[in-house]
Order: C-alpha cells, then sequence, then structure tokens
C-alpha cells in the first residue's frame, strides 16, 4: 500500500507540474514586462546582428564548396516554430558522414544575451576555411589531422532569444517563448534548487518540450560526436560532468577529459580558468543540461561547457557588459585565445580516443523513464520512416500527457478498488461477536 502511495503521489506530481508550469509562465511573462535596463548597449562596431552573421556563414561556405557545408534544421509545437543552422566542415566534402573520422560537434549562442559566443563560432569557421590564421599554428600539420575529422558548427543554438536581446531585452537568455534551452534535457529534468530562479531556469513543461532542444537532441545521436562542447559567457571556465551533481565521472574517460582541459587552461587561459565539475564549480547545481545528457545518455566520452568570458565588475542590471566583452582589443583578445584553445582541441582529441570505437565511456544501467521510452520509441520510427514520421515529434508531448493520465486514473480506480475491499472486510470483522 506505502507503494501505491508513492506512486499515486509521483503521478500526481506529474500532472501537477503541468498546471504549475502555467504560473511559471505567468511569472516568468510578468517579468518580461519589467524592462531591465542596461547601461552598455550592444557595441555593433564589433558584433554583428544574427541577419549578418549568418550572411557571413553562407558566403563563407559559398567560397569553400570543398570543405564546408551548410543546412538549417527547423521545428515547432503548439504555434512556436525555431530554426537552427548547422555548418559541417570536413576535408574532402563526399566524406561528411563517414563515420570512421572522428567527430565534433559544438554549439554557441544557446542563451541569447552570451554575443561573444557566436562571433567565435564565426572566427573558427574563418579559420577552418583558411581565411584567416592563428599565430603560431603549423598549417600544414593540422590540415594532416583535420583530413580525419568531421567538425558539425552550430553557431546559434538559440537564435529566437537572441532576436529578442537584439530587440532590446539584453538579459534575455531563454528562447522565444521564455524556456532556458539548458535546463530542458532530460537528465535530472526539473529539479529545483533552493536557489531556482523560475524566471532564468525554466525548464520547460518536460523535457525536450522546445523545438531548439528537439533539433539539438535529434543532430547529437545521429552525428555520435567524440567531443561536443557548449559555449557559454558570464565566466571563465572549462567544465565537464556532471552539472546535476558536484562530482565527476570515474574512471579513465573523467581523467582523459581533466587532461585535455588542463592543458587548455595553461596554454590558452593562463591559469585563471576553473576546473572541474560544473556543478562543483560554479557554485549550483543544474538539472537538465545539455552536456549532462551528452554524456550520460548520447555517451559522448568528451563533453564539455566552456565559459569563454565574464565581467564580474558589471551589475547584474549591465548585462551585454557582464556576457561580452564591450572593447576592440579584448573581443580580439577573446576570440584569438578561444579560437586557438579549439585548434588544440582539433590537435589532441583525435589522438585521445580511437574514433571506430567510442570505447571508454562505462555503460550505466539505469532505469528508463516514460520520457525515454518514448523518445528512443519515435526516433527509431523516425528513423525507419524518414521526415513522414516528423509529426510524431509535434505529438509527443501530447502522448505523454494521455499516457500519464491514463496511468493516473488506473491506480486511482485501483486505489479506490483496494479501499473497498479493506472497508468490506472491516464489516465482516465487525460482525462477528466478541
Ligand atoms: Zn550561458
Amino acid at each position: 500500500m506505502g507503494a501505491l502511495f508513492l506512486l499515486l503521489s509521483y503521478l500526481l506530481s506529474l500532472s501537477a507540474s503541468f498546471s504549475t508550469h502555467s504560473i511559471a509562465l505567468a511569472t516568468a511573462a510578468a517579468a518580461a514586462d519589467l524592462t531591465r535596463p542596461s547601461s552598455t548597449p550592444i557595441n555593433r562596431d564589433l558584433y554583428h546582428s544574427s541577419d549578418a552573421l549568418f550572411e557571413q556563414i553562407r558566403s563563407l561556405v559559398h567560397r569553400h564548396p570543398d570543405k564546408l557545408t551548410v543546412e538549417t534544421i527547423r521545428a515547432g509545437n503548439k504555434g512556436y516554430k525555431s530554426e537552427i543552422t548547422v555548418v559541417t566542415y570536413c576535408h574532402s566534402r563526399k566524406d561528411n558522414d563517414d563515420k570512421s573520422k572522428f567527430r565534433i560537434l559544438l554549439s554557441f549562442g544557446q542563451h541569447g544575451r552570451e554575443l561573444i559566443t557566436s562571433e567565435l563560432a564565426l572566427r573558427i569557421l574563418s579559420i577552418l576555411s583558411e581565411e584567416q590564421f592563428l599565430p603560431k599554428m603549423d598549417r600544414a600539420s593540422l590540415n594532416g589531422i583535420l583530413e580525419n575529422v568531421v567538425i558539425k558548427v552550430v553557431p546559434m543554438e538559440n537564435l529566437n532569444g537572441r532576436k529578442l536581446v537584439e530587440a532590446g531585452n539584453l538579459c534575455e537568455r531563454r528562447n522565444g517563448r521564455g524556456v532556458d534551452l539548458n535546463r530542458n534535457w532530460s537528465v535530472d529534468w526539473g529539479k529545483k534548487e533552493k536557489d531556482y530562479d523560475p524566471y532564468e531556469e525554466n525548464p520547460g513543461i518536460a523535457p525536450f518540450s522546445e523545438p531548439e532542444t528537439q533539433i539539438m537532441r535529434n543532430l547529437a545521436i545521429s552525428f555520435d560526436p567524440h567531443i561536443w562542447v557548449t559555449v557559454h559567457s558570464g565566466m571563465e571556465a572549462l567544465f565537464m560532468p556532471y552539472d546535476h551533481k558536484n562530482i565527476t565521472p570515474n574512471g579513465l574517460p573523467s581523467k582523459r577529459m581533466r587532461l585535455l582541459l588542463e592543458e587548455l587552461n595553461n596554454v590558452h587561459c593562463q591559469k585563471r580558468c576553473m576546473i572541474g565539475s560544473g556543478g562543483g564549480s560554479v557554485g549550483y547545481l543544474a538539472h537538465g543540461t545539455a552536456t549532462d545528457y551528452m554524456y550520460d545518455v548520447v555517451r559522448v566520452p568528451m563533453s564539455f561547457t566552456f565559459e569563454i568570458y565574464g565581467d564580474s565588475t558589471a551589475t547584474t542590471k549591465d548585462c551585454f557588459k557582464m556576457f561580452n566583452p564591450v572593447d576592440h582589443t579584448t573581443f580580439t583578445r577573446v576570440l584569438n585565445d578561444w579560437a586557438a584553445a579549439f585548434f588544440t582541441i582539433f590537435k589532441l582529441g583525435p589522438g585521445q580516443i580511437d574514433a571506430q570505437s567510442k570505447a571508454g565511456v562505462p555503460k550505466v544501467d539505469k532505469w528508463v523513464s516514460i520520457d525515454e521510452y518514448f523518445d528512443g520509441y519515435l526516433m527509431g520510427r523516425r528513423n525507419r520512416y524518414g521526415k513522414k514520421m516528423e509529426v510524431l515529434e509535434v505529438g509527443m508531448q501530447e502522448i505523454r500527457t494521455y499516457f500519464r493520465l491514463f496511468l493516473l486514473s488506473s491506480v486511482l480506480l485501483l486505489f479506490m478498488f483496494c479501499s473497498r475491499i479493506s472497508k468490506t472486510r472491516r464489516q465482516i470483522v465487525s460482525a462477528i461477536p466478541v
């Protein structure tokens, strides 16, 4: 009976999350109305608009069809639409899908206000296409390594959020409908710490409720990278898993990740960068993050979150200054240092892991949640039937809701049935004369 109560309260909490979400959204919407003043505007001499940045990227790809390709993936639900542009670097383009190559997936601009990260994406693509160069870079030996590497770059994961920032809401980090895309993944989703900020960290109504997160998950699962890096700003740090607990994973993969991060810190961050688990180093735990999902579920052996710049002297309302360099010298220094750090990863990464087998990540037996079951089921179906099954993605949340309601009503019926039996028994007992 105790187990029944536990199950009942779990299901009730699940259904309650749907109603509390609308309250959270209302609060977030109210908060969004209070336009936060920002003393420093976007420096348009240094930073591209999102349109100009994609224009630059498209012309770069057009000039280097031998190395670069670009695709735009669209998704949406409940009237909300989003798109993510993915640029693929591959030495000889025909080998784009060659699974024998070492694969690296990089994502920038997951939070709208962190504009500097998307500028870094453009810089890395310019260097990869040999239109720009890094000082002290031996291009010949690098090209030898890059022949066996495929790099996918997402320059702006959160285009809708970025548009809100460009329209003047300089503190916006969430997507176009108020969800934090780095809380919307399924590992430990929805757990709230004592200092949980419903405005900043809204995880959405369910794991993968947001089209941006769905696109990124599908991209990661199909590409199956050896290295994942999500690039942020707000501080200087090199994080490895986990974000949702204050420990790092055990064993060889963890040691390998830490060694690479220490090298990057020594060579490119002048030892200023914080290193360790996101949850252990940053001072708060984060639940439902992309990096924890990449490590735990996609089993990317080297999964990282980089924080490339932060101005701790900026006031909390001065978001552009807090998250982005505002002068030319710092802007250039940050792009050069971090572009060099990424080319160190391109050089050292392939030597760390065998491209054929992604050996090293421990297989962990874990409970599969209803969400993950449906995700896996629908992903499999879609792979088999191609784009025709795309519509299932939209209906996934609805299926989950109906399934939960079905479970909830079954348990309630069972509960009523059990209590009726126990009442009947009591009557029989009391009818017997003592
Ligand atoms: Zn961020």
